[in-house]
């Protein structure tokens, strides 16, 4: 990651309001991403994928701070989160919902204003049929499966919906999307064989633009870009392709209170299973935040957190509210009962924590517990 999130104006020790952990989320950072991704896309606009909040860092705020940068297209995942997101924005700003026109959804999300990603034949005529009987255009995205068989209209139906779209007045398509499946892999095939399936959506239905592109697709060839592009990783810091020069500013910051100490000898067993054994004498604290606040059970005797820029690593198992990390390289008394430690900041990117885990910087992201403290810079 590029720039670090520098200390937060944190108390050295856990506030007085009782939480143990404060999820910092650098709002600023978030609008410089936007903008520098904006700026790679160019001439294509660029959107925002909010959904699950954002990516867990809080869809309201984030979206709100976007919109101010000039963003003016939303994405979420549902339609209750698009329910919640819609009255937040501005009338000129849209809300797309990715997985689609939900059946007894159609006329909820007309009278909202939320505009269906239409992934089916069968909700294109739901959506007609919504148009009908309320007498006015709606507006939609049509989505097109170009071979990650997830979302979207599949090929062998895409002649008989373009058909349909040739034909009806009642609704006005704003985009025709797809999905890539290997964009954090430049040398996939797979981009290759996804953009000319998308050609041929586009020659189907050349009237309407192209929207394409997620975080990882921006990083590959313009030819990707299309009109509008979709960013979500890339905006909270995550570098959607591993190994390239790092555009991207780190957005959050996780601090965790050590909420006891201990010196143990030679030969202690620690944490559940017993599956750590002291090698000689060792300082321990345990800090508090295990699987329940996002830190995965795989980081067992393999993660992390850092202290003054030192590396304290996790012994033995993630328990569900705590980790135990051995401290012996601190000087004595440097941490005790409220003193935070950095679990993600300057000294560790999600990328480390995730890989430490064996997963990808999107699961850590979106599974930082409820419990920590949020702070917007
Ligand atoms: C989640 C999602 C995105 C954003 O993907 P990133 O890799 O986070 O940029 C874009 N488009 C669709 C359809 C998605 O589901």
């Amino acid at each position: 990651m590029g720039g670090a999130v520098q200390r937060s104006g944190l108390d050295e020790m856990a506030g007085k309001g009782g939480a143990t952990g404060y999820l910092t989320v650098d709002l600023s950072a978030i609008a410089r991403n936007y903008l520098r991704l904006s700026a790679m896309a160019a001439p294509a606009r660029a959107a925002a994928v909010v959904k699950a909040d954002a990516y867990g860092l809080g869809a309201d705020r984030i979206a709100k701070k976007l919109y101010a940068c000039g963003c003016r297209h939303f994405f979420v995942a549902q339609f209750d989160e698009a329910l919640r997101l819609r009255p937040l924005l501005a009338n000129d700003a849209m809300v797309f919902v990715l997985n689609g026109l939900q059946p007894g959804n159609e006329m909820a999300c007309a009278r909202e204003g939320i505009v269906p990603v239409i992934n089916s034949l069968e909700q294109w005529r739901q959506w007609a049929a919504a148009a009908r009987s309320l007498d006015r255009q709606l507006p939609a995205v049509l989505q097109f499966d170009t071979g990650m068989s997830r979302l979207g209209v599949p090929p062998q139906e895409r002649a008989e919906l373009a058909e349909l779209v040739n034909v009806e007045r009642g609704i006005k398509v704003l985009f025709v999307m797809s999905h890539l499946a290997s964009a954090d892999d430049p040398e996939s095939v797979q981009n290759a064989d996804q953009f000319i399936e998308m050609e041929r959506v586009a020659a189907a239905l050349p009237q309407f633009p192209v929207c394409f592109a997620n975080s990882g697709g921006i990083f590959l060839d313009k030819a990707y870009h299309g009109a509008l592009v979709r960013p979500g990783i890339a905006l909270y810091g995550g570098l959607p392709i591993a190994g390239l020069a790092d555009p991207l500013e780190a957005v959050v910051r996780l601090d965790v209170a050590v909420v006891q100490t201990r010196t143990v000898p030679a030969g202690t067993r620690v944490g559940y299973s017993g599956t750590h054994v002291a090698a000689g004498e060792t300082r321990l604290a345990t800090i508090a935040a295990g699987y329940a606040d996002g830190l995965p059970r795989s980081l067992s005797g393999r993660g992390a957190v850092f202290c003054d820029g030192i590396r304290l690593p996790i012994v033995g198992r993630v328990s569900m509210d705590s980790i135990t990390v051995d401290i012996s390289a601190l000087p004595e008394g440097r941490l005790r009962f409220g003193s935070l430690v950095e679990v993600l900041g300057p000294h560790q990117t999600l990328e480390h924590v995730a890989r430490d885990a064996g997963t990808i910087p999107y699961e850590i992201l979106t599974g930082l517990g409820r419990r920590y403290e949020r702070r917007y810079r």
